[in-house]
Formats: C-alpha cells, structure tokens, sequence
C-alpha cells in the first residue's frame, strides 16, 4: 500500500525524478547515518519495466553488488581491423546490471522505510527561498525542504556553442540453440563492423550464460538513424558475421544517452543539487553514468551525514577532463579522424586499467599525457585548441 505523504508538505529531502539517481540517492540515504531523514521522491511513474541494462566497470564494490546480473574479470576488444584480444581487468571488474532488478530491488527496500514516501506527480517548478527550497508539481501541489536533489533538469542539445552528439544504440537479447558464448568474456567493444564517415560505430556482445547474451549495435554520431539501419547492422553481425541461424530474439532495448560538453552545473545552489544526467555524471566521451552517479551521490550524503551543506564542486584542475572529452567530440563531430582506430590505438597502447582510471577522470596529469601520446597527435592537437578558442569565445562573447 502506497505510504500517505506528509500533511505540513515539509519534509528534509526532496528527491525529483525517481530513476537511477534518484533512486540510488534515496537507497544510499536509507543505508547512512541520517535513515531517519524525511524524504520525498516525486515521479509521474514507480519503474516496473526492465527498460534499460546497465553495464559499468568499477574498481570498488557499490551497493548494488548483490543484484548484478553478472561480472566479469576479463573482457575482449576487437579492434578495426576484426584482430581480438582479451583482457584481464586487475583490479576492475566490468558489471551489468538490469533495470528491473535494480528497481524492484529498491523499491522493496524503500518500502520498509515508513519516512521515505512517493508523490506520482511531474515537476512543474524548483524555487528556493531563503531557508527552503519550494517544488510545484502538475497538479499544484507544493512541497518544501532545504535540500533538493534534482534529476529531472533538461540540457539544451541544441546549443551551438558546444558539441552536441548522441550516442544511440539498439540491441537485442538473443537464446540460441547450442551454447555458442563464452560466459566469462564479454565482447566489450567490437570496431570490426562496417563504419560510416564521421561516426564510430561498435557492436557489443555481453553474455549472459553459455546461449543466451544482449548484442548491443552503438553509433557515436550527430543524428539518429532510422530503425532499418540499426536492425540491418545487428542482423549482418548476428547472421553473416557469426553465422548464427538457429536463435530467438527474447528482449529488444533502444536508448540515446547525450555526449555533450555543454557545461551541467552540478551544485545550483547550497540547497539545490542536480544529480544523474542532470548533474553531468554522464561521461561526455563515453555515455557511462551508473558508476559515476554512484560515486558523487555516495559525497553528497556524505556532506549530509555531517550537517553541513558545503557540498563539493569540481575545481577547475579537475575539470580538465571534461576538456579532454570535449577534444573527443570535436574529432568525432569534424571527422577528424577514424575513431574506431583511435580506440584502436587508445587499446593497444595502455594497459586497459589505465583507459578505465582515464576515462574516470582519475588519472594523473603524467597518465594523461601517456594516453594523448597514444592517439593520433596533430589531430588531436588540433581539436584540441578549437576547443579551447570556442570556449574563450564562449566565455567572452
Ligand atoms: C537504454 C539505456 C541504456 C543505458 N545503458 C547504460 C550503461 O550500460 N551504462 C551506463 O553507465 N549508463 C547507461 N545509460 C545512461 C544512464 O545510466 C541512464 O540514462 C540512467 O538511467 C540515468 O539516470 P538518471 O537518474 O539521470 O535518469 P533516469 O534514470 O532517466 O531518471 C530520471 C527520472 O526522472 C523522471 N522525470 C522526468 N521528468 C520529470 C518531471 N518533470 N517530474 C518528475 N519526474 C520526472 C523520469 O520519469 C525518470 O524516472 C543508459 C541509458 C539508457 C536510456
């Protein structure tokens, strides 16, 4: 049974949008010092449909550890070229995790949490005052806290000021009739597919048990292609590359995720603080968002749990990763060069933990310029210093 909202409308957190930010925000509240905290979480829907898989590598365990669908020690890279190798991930561990376990997981927790309650409404308005913040949803309905934590803030992709690129994928879960996989080496990124002018474009194949495994056909590009296109690269790949025949389709995912350098402004406020995609935990070069989410969120309720609203902001130093990603964009979006061989060379020339710790943004400056040195230099160079005179421009015009 649905838990009554508060009658005063006042509560300690409010959280906006109910996904995987949200979501996780609340479970990493209800495992910390401050459970006890009064906590809204506004949603139009409660999630019940397995509408997306998250696949992630991370060094550390999360709390989301003993839902995983799988993990794996090793993964293979196939390069343009359709050369294969597999590699051992040290100390990372490369996970995936389903949508639907994820929620039902949560929400199950949740439940037993009688201060942590659910309004299926949209927000309509975030406004703060001096010692609240005050939300309106569709319905009129208005709500206060100090903090709210929000993930329904909207990007504008279409600014031209800044690299606008999507990544867009469509995959299907298939059963064969033999066991055709193997279980404990998932096809991570596969270049060796046909590559279409200034996008990349790989195939993934994780998995799931020695017949049954999700092929995932991913672009890198500006605009979306049409159904048939996705469909025609994921059957050349399944039947002519494979040669598979006998197998059923049993699920179909289709997703965008935006890889945009537009700058997201984590930290609104001391009161307001965007979180997920919203909050810029999506890897601009890459479309990887679970991990990171988790790692900001775990700050946040850290800052919390001391009674303090100082919650961290990037510095300028660290945000030289997002400049790294927004040279990424440009040679994609100005076809500087082919990216499925600067994956190629990123691959073949580091060791695969350093390219994970990279694109963490957790590397050293003396790691990063190891990893520019791998890729094709004047092109980069060359991105690199549009980048930068589109931000003075930015900046001062
Ligand atoms: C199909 C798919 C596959 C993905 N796979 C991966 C992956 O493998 N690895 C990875 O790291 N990332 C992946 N991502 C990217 C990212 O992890 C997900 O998009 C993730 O769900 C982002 O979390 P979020 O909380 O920002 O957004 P969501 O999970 O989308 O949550 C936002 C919530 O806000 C709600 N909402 C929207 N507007 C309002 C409003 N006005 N009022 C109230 N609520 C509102 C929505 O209903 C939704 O529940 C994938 C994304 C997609 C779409």
């Amino acid at each position: 049974m649905a838990k009554a909202l508060l009658e005063d409308n006042i509560y300690d957190y409010i959280i906006c949008g109910g996904g995987m930010s949200g979501l996780s925000l609340a479970y990493q509240l209800s495992i910390s010092k401050i459970s006890d905290k009064k906590i809204l979480i506004i949603d139009p829907e409660r999630k019940t449909k397995n509408d997306r898989t998250w696949a992630f590598w991370e060094k550390i365990d999360n709390p989301f550890d003993k839902i995983l669908f799988k993990k794996w020690e090793k993964v293979k890279i196939v390069d343009s070229h359709k050369l294969e190798k597999t590699y051992e991930l040290g100390e990372y561990r490369y996970k995936l995790l389903r949508g639907i376990d994820f929620y039902d997981f949560v929400n199950a927790h949740l439940n037993n949490f009688p201060n942590i309650v659910f309004c299926l409404d949209k927000v309509e308005a975030i406004t703060e005052n001096i010692d609240n913040v005050e939300v309106t949803t569709e319905s009129k309905q208005k709500f206060t806290a100090p903090y709210v934590f929000d993930s329904t803030f909207k990007l504008n992709l279409e600014s031209k000021k800044h690299h606008n690129l999507l990544q867009h994928f469509k995959g299907l879960v298939i059963e064969t009739k033999e066991n055709l996989f193997e279980e404990d080496i998932p096809e991570m990124m596969n270049f060796g597919i046909p590559q279409k002018d200034a996008e990349c474009r790989f195939m993934y194949v994780l998995p799931f048990t020695k017949n049954k495994a999700i092929f995932e056909f991913t672009v890198f590009s500006e605009k979306l292609l049409s159904e048939k296109e996705y469909d025609q690269s994921l059957f050349e790949y399944i039947e002519k590359d494979l040669k598979l025949t006998d197998y059923k389709i049993l699920e179909e995912e289709f997703g965008v995720i935006p890889m945009s350098d537009i700058e997201t402004e984590d930290i609104v406020s001391n009161r307001i603080i965007r979180i997920g995609t919203a909050g810029g935990a999506t890897n601009p070069a890459t479309g990887y968002t679970f991990s990171n989410t988790q790692k900001k969120l775990k700050k946040i309720v850290r800052t919390l749990e001391k009674d303090l609203n100082d919650f961290e902001k990037e510095s300028f130093w660290q945000k030289r990763h997002l400049l790294y990603a927004s040279t990424l964009l440009n040679v994609i979006q100005e076809n500087r060069h082919s990216m499925a061989e600067v994956f190629d060379q990123l691959f073949a020339k580091n060791p695969i933990s350093l390219v994970f710790k990279f694109l963490d943004g957790e590397t050293t400056f003396w790691e990063e310029l190891k990893i520019m040195w791998s890729t094709p230099k004047e092109k980069f160079a060359m991105a690199f210093f549009v980048v930068i005179f589109k931000k003075l421009k930015n900046a001062f015009l």
